[in-house]
């Protein structure tokens, strides 16, 4: 198998993953830098999706005080307070320097200055975008200035399958990739690893994150040995488009919409959110309009498609389309006219709160192991505020790249690593190749039969009795997935390549649901119709680790209000 040593191996392609090998390799041009991506650079992962904008304090009537409010209130006051003030502190600088570094231009006001837009849960408008296709601005300069620099190697359509450690399982070592285009494994070691896979929402029938994520970096850091917070706190956004089994269901179709003024209907053509939400009615949060329109599905109220309408027409064909033209453009792409007609949307499952715990050096519990962006958790707690996501990638992806350079010089080399560690993980990868083929079932089935299970007993409401029987399920589909035999070459094999994403989605599904059936109460995106009240008592996070081969080590972490009482948030 071919070795690759670098000081800095970043696997991943989005914000946090492009802004940390930048960042690393401006540091120092002789550190050597890997960046690793299972998609291509400027095309995958969700940064580049990015609709809405970036939250950051610019404006003189605006302060970090108030964002950091905002941010706490959001996250229902679970958030990590030092991680979630790293945050809003280092906005306004990153922002700077995604401008005048990276190259992005971001719209501007009739004063020349930055414009920033109203977002929910705000108390200032700070949101700063570009039309609403900012993630392509960001993505896009930032990829141009990362293929300019000498000491950046890049690998794309390569997929890091596990980390590997030292024997003693405390120290990274590096990682195993597979080379999807040749089926080749390779082995890097490195001083420090970056992981910005991104988190994995697609374990969920009807989702929005793009397609090739699934919980990777958090899967295979649990693998190692890594603890995982705040799993239970998944965000459905609440107008994901319904577009049949096409790859546009769930896509999301943006909260400036209704910001702007659209309503949402239920099929009996009732405005909902007027019994839910009486004063901001659809300018509810995300969580609030989601679980409103699921109720309303339930209720045997939705579309046809299942989902409820979102109409804009009454704000003038013209206004939607100069203001909105990405949205209108995909609303097109299904043969629908989102100026003129209501369209059939849904909850959507939209991003993970949870993730690799780390510390204020982004640092996990495992030595030279960090993480950034939606792979880590803590920031948003409870849930995220939109415009804080694009957020937290760019400005963890700079501030880990800072700390991992600090942490390298006092590394002299990658450390040394388990051959029968590596040895098994390859095993493990291409034992789907050894089974017999005749009956094996298909991956894409049981993937379809996963991601309907956890849309009804892991979703929008969730009850013990459901999510108890999402555990038993959750086994026995890890069960099936183990007999599935794969045949053919294994360069570009689809199917092989979906066997690895479903390891990693089970495992992260069933962190997901533990940690939902353990939060007996309701909180942020956490709703439980059989605790629907929110309890002081729960002021904890969630922590997991692996114990044994098939078990959950569970423990709760009182949070920590080291800056502010929610008390001090809500007077
Ligand atoms: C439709 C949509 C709209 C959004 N709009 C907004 C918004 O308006 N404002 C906002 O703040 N946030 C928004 N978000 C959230 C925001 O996109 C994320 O919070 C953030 O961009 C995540 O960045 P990231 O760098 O962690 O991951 P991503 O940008 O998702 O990048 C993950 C990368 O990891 C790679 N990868 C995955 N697995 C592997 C592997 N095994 N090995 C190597 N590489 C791997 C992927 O190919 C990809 O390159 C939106 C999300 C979606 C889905």
């Amino acid at each position: 198998m071919e070795e690759l040593v670098t000081d800095i191996l970043i696997l991943g392609s989005g914000g946090a993953g492009l802004f940390a090998a930048l960042q690393s390799a401006d540091a120092d041009p002789r550190i050597s830098v890997t960046l690793v991506t299972k998609g291509l650079v400027g095309k995958s992962g969700c940064t580049r999706m990015v609709q809405g904008g970036y939250n950051v304090v610019l404006n003189p009537r605006d302060s970090l005080e108030l964002h950091f409010k905002d941010t706490l209130k959001g996250g229902q006051f679970i958030n990590d307070q030092e991680l979630a003030w790293l945050l809003v502190s280092n906005a306004p600088r990153t922002v700077r320097e995604l401008e005048t570094k990276v190259g992005c231009f971001f719209d501007r006001d009739e004063h020349g200055n930055i414009h920033q837009k109203p977002f929910a849960g705000q108390s200032f408008d700070r949101t700063v975008h570009r039309g609403d296709l900012t993630g392509i601005e960001i993505i896009s300069r930032l990829r141009e200035q990362v293929f300019r620099r000498q000491n950046i190697k890049v690998i794309e359509e390569c997929r890091a399958i596990d980390l590997v450690t030292n024997s003693e399982g405390t120290r990274i070592a590096g990682a195993v990739l597979l080379d999807i285009r040749t089926g080749q494994f390779l082995l890097v070691r490195a001083k420090a690893i970056l992981v910005a896979t991104g988190g994995g929402a697609r374990m969920y029938k009807i989702s929005a994150p793009s397609m090739e994520k699934s919980g990777d970096g958090v899967a295979m850091a649990y693998r190692v040995g890594a603890v995982l917070m705040d799993m239970e706190m998944l965000q459905f956004h609440p107008t994901g488009l319904l577009a049949g089994n096409s790859r546009l269901r769930g896509s999301v179709l943006e909260e400036g919409l209704r910001g702007a003024g659209a309503y949402l209907f239920n099929a009996k053509g009732e405005r909902f959110m007027e019994r839910y939400d009486p004063e901001r009615k659809e300018r509810s949060t995300r969580d609030v309009v989601a679980r409103s329109s699921y109720m309303e599905i339930l209720g045997g109220r939705g579309t046809p498609d299942g989902g409820v309408y979102l109409d804009m027409s009454h704000l003038g064909a013209e206004f939607v389309e100069t203001n909105f033209p990405g949205m209108v453009e995909r609303v097109r792409e299904i043969g629908k006219d989102l100026a003129r007609e209501p369209i059939e949307v849904s909850p959507t499952a939209h991003f993970h709160m949870g993730g690799i715990r780390i510390n204020l050096n982004c640092q996990s519990n495992i030595e030279g192991l960090f993480a950034a962006g939606e792979d880590a958790a803590g920031v948003h707690g409870a849930n995220r505020l939109g415009g804080n996501g694009v957020a937290e990638s760019t400005v963890f992806g700079i501030l880990s790249a800072e700390r991992m350079v600090d942490y390298i010089k006092d590394v002299s080399s990658p450390s040394s690593y388990s051959q029968k560690q590596v040895e098994e993980i390859i095993e493990r990868a291409i034992k789907p190749f050894k089974l017999e083929v005749n009956n094996s079932e298909s991956p894409f089935a049981l993937r379809e039969e996963i991601e309907e299970m956890m849309w009804q007993k892991v979703g929008v409401v969730r009850n013990g009795n459901h999510l108890k029987e999402a555990l038993e399920e959750l086994n026995v589909f890890e069960e099936r997935l183990e007999k599935i035999a794969i045949s053919g070459p294994k360069e570009y094999n689809v199917a092989w390549n979906e066997v690895l994403n479903l390891r990693n989605i089970l495992i992260i599904a069933k962190a997901t649901a533990l940690s939902a059936l353990l939060r007996t109460e309701s909180r942020g995106s956490h709703y439980r119709e059989d605790f629907p009240h929110t309890d002081k008592e729960w002021f904890k996070n969630i922590c997991l680790q692996k114990n044994g081969e098939n078990e959950f080590k569970v423990f709760e972490q009182p949070v920590n209000f080291t800056r502010m009482k929610p008390e001090d948030v809500l007077n």
